[in-house]
């Protein structure tokens, strides 16, 4: 099974799998930029109308919050989509990069973007898990 290279066929299906997620992130990114500026002009423009509640005050911090780091998850997803989208047009897609052999097209239709398979991932997360320990 080694070096065994995927197939035109399923290179393309990947590649367009890669784009449609690739629009996604960025329409998703987008979006809360969006959300983001509205909801700065709507609060500064009614503030006097409500009672300050502290307790509001801290949920909109933290949807700030969550949304800065959706939007670096979202960011990385990007970083990582647009990874694969070379690693197709270098002819590498699909194999792991630890051990060289096939990520199994179940991981790849999963996560499309994945540099590794099945076995060197877990591998990866059991030495992290005992460098924590
Ligand atoms: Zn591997």
């Amino acid at each position: 099974m080694a070096g065994k290279k995927l197939t035109p066929e399923r290179l393309k299906h990947y590649e367009s799998v890669i784009m449609a997620e690739l629009k996604e992130s960025v329409a998703y990114i987008e979006n809360i930029n969006k959300d983001q500026s509205i909801g700065a002009r709507e609060s500064s423009g009614d503030l006097s109308s409500y009672a300050f509640h502290q307790a509001d005050q801290g949920s909109d911090t933290n949807l700030m919050e969550q949304n800065v780091m959706l939007m670096e998850q979202e960011r990385e997803k990007i970083r990582q989509l647009n990874d694969a989208l070379h690693r197709i047009y270098d002819g590498v897609f699909g194999i792991c990069e630890m051990c060289g052999e096939n990520i199994q097209e179940t991981r790849l239709d999963v996560i499309p973007y994945a540099r590794n398979c099945f076995d060197c991932t877990e591998k990866m997360e059991d030495k992290k898990r005992k460098q924590r320990r």
